[in-house]
């Protein structure tokens, strides 16, 4: 099934950066979560992601597929230009930001919605919003009730919340009590240096204030985006399984809200079992795609098939820092969501039509009814003064 027509509503990515950092950034770091030296010089090019994307691009810049002569083209290319071209080749007519990485050295939203051809909408990430505001507050309390006000305040032009929690402390969120959390917050503070801002480490806070974080984002219909699964090594994979959000579906207190799993790889099987019984769980099958080899990409979509409805699943690219990542991601994301319900209708687990608007609802119909539409520039917002 070919669905190059269907343009993506991708709902989980970060921008692309500004040419001098594009100029400067090896190939090879866009082709692996490694950061460690030796694996990005001696064991990336081996990788069977980097050698289909090679070609690929090697192609797209119509050159030998060679490191050297893909490296020369896009050294001789029109940044802007390759970027416009490559997302009009995505078919990607909205994205979702996640504005909390690489700060500074990536395009802003408001950047990316004028200079590329899409609509460009901000996800908020709910850790780097805490973290700039500890030197602010001796007190916890006060601490928490500005992060409450400040999500509030801005709930109104946001797409969406997104916690990188599962990187910190895991996905196993506690309930503290107020002394607990007053205690982290104390120790925290006193091995701070003046003026840095913090990774947050701290369970009890981090745990305290995501809780706080989920219940505006419920009160205010906010889908939350969660890391869970496979990432860079700075994440623990063990805490990272999906599962252990089991106690904030069950929460009596959160009814309502939504959760997006991000990536959930491997855990792809585990997700789809918690998005066929909890209303608020949602799947998305980003970085996995374009990531892994064509069997681990098939299996992965397969996998998220066996329980998951197809109104829970959502399809992103996950794309950061160059506009070749949207490009591989939507063409391969494609390719491989038609190949998967074409073996559905070959088998009888869905009608041709039936995969036909599955197609749909994963490219862009589960996540348009999922996120908030954009408030008009000229209606008025509930923003406090
Ligand atoms: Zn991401």
């Amino acid at each position: 099934m070919n669905l190059d027509h269907i343009p993506i509503l991708d709902h989980h990515a970060h921008a692309i950066f500004h040419e001098a950092g594009w100029r400067t950034a090896p190939l090879e770091s866009y082709f692996t979560e490694a950061y460690d030296p030796e694996v990005l010089e001696r064991h990336t090019p081996h990788g069977i992601f980097y050698r289909r994307s090679l070609r690929e691009l090697a192609e797209f810049y119509g050159c030998e597929p060679q490191r050297t002569a893909v490296d020369a083209a896009r050294q001789a290319a029109d940044y802007l230009e390759v970027a416009q071209r490559m997302i009009r080749g995505a078919n990607i007519d909205t994205v979702l930001l996640d504005d909390g990485l690489f700060t500074g050295e990536l395009m802003s939203v408001a950047e990316s919605d004028s200079l590329l051809p899409w609509q460009a909408r901000r996800v908020l990430r709910l850790e780097a919003v805490l973290a700039g505001l500890v030197w602010q507050h001796d007190r916890v309390s006060d601490l928490l009730h500005s992060f409450e006000s400040h999500l509030r305040q801005v709930a109104p032009t946001l797409a969406g919340l997104k916690s990188v929690i599962a990187y910190r402390t895991g996905l196993a969120v506690e309930k503290w009590d107020a002394g607990e959390v007053q205690a982290a917050y104390d120790a925290l503070k006193r091995d701070l240096k003046t003026g840095e801002t913090p990774k947050l480490t701290s369970k009890p806070l981090l745990d305290t204030a995501l809780l706080l974080a989920l219940r505006v984002a419920r009160d205010v219909d906010l889908p939350v985006q969660f890391h869970t699964g496979y990432g860079d090594p700075d994440l623990d994979l063990r805490l990272a399984n999906p599962l252990h959000l089991r106690s904030l579906f069950e929460d009596p207190d959160l009814r309502g809200l939504k959760i997006v799993m991000l990536h959930c790889y491997p855990f792809t099987r585990e997700a789809g079992y918690l998005a066929s019984v909890y209303p608020g769980a949602y799947l998305d099958l980003s970085l996995s795609i374009p990531f892994l080899s064509q069997h681990g990409m098939r299996t992965h979509v397969h996998e998220a098939l066996h329980l998951s409805p197809l109104s829970k699943l959502l399809f992103a690219t996950d794309a950061s820092r160059t506009p070749e990542l949207f490009y591989l991601g939507a063409r391969w994301g494609r390719r491989m969501l038609g190949e998967v319900l074409d073996d559905t209708v070959r088998v009888g687990d869905l009608t041709a039509n039936e995969a036909e608007e599955a197609a749909v609802m994963l490219l862009r119909g589960n996540a348009s009814a999922l996120y908030p539409a954009p408030v008009q520039p000229n209606a008025p917002t509930q923003v406090q003064a």
